[in-house]
């Protein structure tokens, strides 16, 4: 029998684009390109974190591209926030890598959060009030692994009282907002709960940058915790049940970052396609070669097939 009889296609998928995320991915594409490509160079460089343009993307709609319009957000849907990533990545890779992470802690808290911490933070994260948010899950013990995490949080009255230390956070000590994993309970990822710290939290100190290969305009630093105070109610979600809040924010948080190496892998192809029209060899350009034309097209295939899929994700 042919092995293709009586498939049904509901899964099959409209590939276009609509008007508003077609807006979405222009407007982020003018931006990255006026904006962010000419000093992304320099920023990389020199280490400095682009936090202007960071808040000028916030003023644009760049860091709640799927939030709720209620809460300062775009409700644009998960294919615009993708899109959105690519087109920032193209021109500077660090400013996408903080887009990805404050877009989805913005998101993980409308999941989550309650009506109060929804209302205090998000509109300050989409807005561009805050530069950013970020997301500390790991530490050194705990990568792949978060539920072996040891940081702690232990209930004191009406407070938390978190001690630990977590590493390699994505601009922790530049985000008004850090969404903080903490072991609430007994081992494994059953005992652990997620917490809303604010920078300048007293207890709460974010330590060195790591000296990066590459999104070096993107702070990356452990963050440090010791007898850090924080009221009952900045716990996020249930009690025990913050592995389910990590693994829900990282769901999406993959899509973010599949999205930002596509970016950077098209404007590498661009250059590459550019420089091979340019570049002569033998009074030819070096494009007339097919060993250059095969490794371009093996590129286009890889970069175009990489694209759907994450789209298709998202
Ligand atoms: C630039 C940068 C930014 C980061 N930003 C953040 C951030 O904002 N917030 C945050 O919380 N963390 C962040 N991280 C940490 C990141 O999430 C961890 O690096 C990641 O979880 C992997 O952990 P690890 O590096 O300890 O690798 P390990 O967990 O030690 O893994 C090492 C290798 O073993 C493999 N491996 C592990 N477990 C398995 C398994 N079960 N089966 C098969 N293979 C396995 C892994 O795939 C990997 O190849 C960042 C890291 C970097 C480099």
């Amino acid at each position: 029998m042919y092995c293709l009889e009586g498939r049904k296609d509901e899964n099959s998928m409209d590939f276009s684009l609509t008007e508003e995320q077609v807006l979405i991915r222009d407007m982020a594409r003018d931006f990255a390109s006026r904006e962010l490509a000419p000093i992304a160079g320099d920023l990389d460089k020199e280490e400095k974190f682009p936090e202007k343009q960071l808040r000028m993307m916030g003023e644009l709609g760049l860091m709640g591209v799927n939030i709720p319009e209620e809460y300062g957000g775009a409700e644009a849907g998960s294919v615009a926030t993708s899109l959105a990533i690519m087109e920032i990545a193209s021109g500077c890779a660090s400013a996408a890598v903080t887009m990805s992470v404050t877009n989805m802690v913005a998101e993980v808290i409308c999941s989550f959060g309650t009506e109060d911490q929804k209302r205090k933070y998000v509109p300050r994260i989409c807005s561009g009030e805050y530069s950013c948010a970020a997301f500390g899950l790991s530490e050194t013990g705990a990568g792949s692994d978060p539920g072996s995490m040891k940081t702690k949080a232990v209930k004191s009255g009406d407070e938390w009282i978190l001690n630990g230390e977590k590493l390699w956070i994505s601009h922790g000590d530049k985000a008004g907002v850090v969404i903080v994993w903490a072991r609430t309970g007994g081992k494994g990822t059953g005992g652990i709960s997620a917490f809303l710290v604010e920078q300048g939290t007293e207890g709460f100190t974010p330590g060195k940058k790591e000296d990066k290969m590459g999104l070096r305009a993107s702070t990356t630093v452990p963050l440090l915790f010791e007898d850090c105070r924080i009221p009952a109610d900045a716990l996020l979600g249930e009690e025990n049940a913050g592995f389910k809040v990590a693994m829900m924010a990282l769901d999406g948080g993959r899509i973010g970052i599949a999205s930002q190496a596509i970016g950077i892998a098209r404007a590498a192809q661009c250059e590459a396609v550019e420089y091979a029209k340019e570049r002569q060899q033998f009074s030819r350009p070096i494009s007339s070669f097919q060993a250059v034309q095969w490794m371009l097209a093996d590129n286009e295939t890889a970069i175009s097939a990489a694209e759907s899929l994450t789209l298709q994700a998202a």
